[in-house]
């Protein structure tokens, strides 16, 4: 009898790295795996990561972000940049990290002539100068289109992309040719109610997700209006 063919060690050790990251966006309330859910478009999926709760939990924030500040450690780096709230709160743990103590800024996100938009603060120009070295941090990759115009808002300024580091890829993404970290690179299968699987098993549709989109409001106050 021939021995079972052996797996090649990285793979093995990048697949039990995932299963590890999972496990954790799922203690977060972020993925919810083996369901049956209907996501906004109509189509179902038995996979969903919500991307607002990804860094609610700040131990395992800091466990992820040191991952990410381990495997760009050979490279200095002067500066971590990333954009919105869940992507700056893993940044700034990246950055404490990593060796080259960077520095943390962000950009915000907007839309200019109906185009999408990244500008950084004037205050903080300074910091991203002429050959500058810069991380750049994610924390889901979706489309890669936030990443494409922070790496041409990086270049514009004279600086240089060292790598890309996120907590999740969808395997589909192609990014210009900068080295990309993932703790997670993952698709998940979407399927047209009519040719879904899990409604042939009659496996129960699970419609929270769309639901309390329509159904909920977020929290907020006013202030009161003057007397
Ligand atoms: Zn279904």
């Amino acid at each position: 009898m021939s021995p079972a063919p052996r797996k090649d060690p990285v793979a093995v050790e990048t697949e039990v790295r995932e299963k590890i990251h999972l496990e954790i966006l799922k203690r977060t309330g972020a993925y919810h795996a083996n369901d049956h859910v209907l996501l906004p478009s109509g189509q179902h999926t038995s996979e969903y990561i919500e991307k607002t709760l990804v860094t609610t939990e700040p131990s395992f924030t800091e466990g992820l972000g040191a991952v990410i500040a381990k495997h760009f450690a050979p490279w200095p780096v002067d500066v971590v940049l990333s954009t919105g709230p869940g992507a700056l709160i893993l940044s700034h743990c990246v950055a404490r990290a990593h060796p080259s103590r960077p520095v943390v800024v962000y950009g915000a996100k907007g839309l200019s002539g109906g185009k999408r938009r990244v500008t950084i603060p004037v205050e903080f120009q300074r910091l991203v100068r002429p050959a500058s070295k810069v991380l750049l941090i994610e924390d889901l990759v979706s489309t890669g289109s936030t990443l494409t115009l922070l790496i041409n808002l990086v270049e514009q300024l004279g600086a240089e992309v060292v790598g890309v580091g996120c907590l999740w890829r969808r395997t589909s993404v192609e990014l210009t040719g900068k080295p990309v970290f993932s703790l997670v690179s993952r698709d998940f299968p979407t399927y047209d109610p009519e040719e879904c699987p899990l409604c042939k098993k009659g496996v129960p549709l699970n419609e929270e997700f769309v639901r309390r989109r329509h159904a909920r409001r977020p929290s907020s106050v006013h202030e009161p209006k003057a007397p």
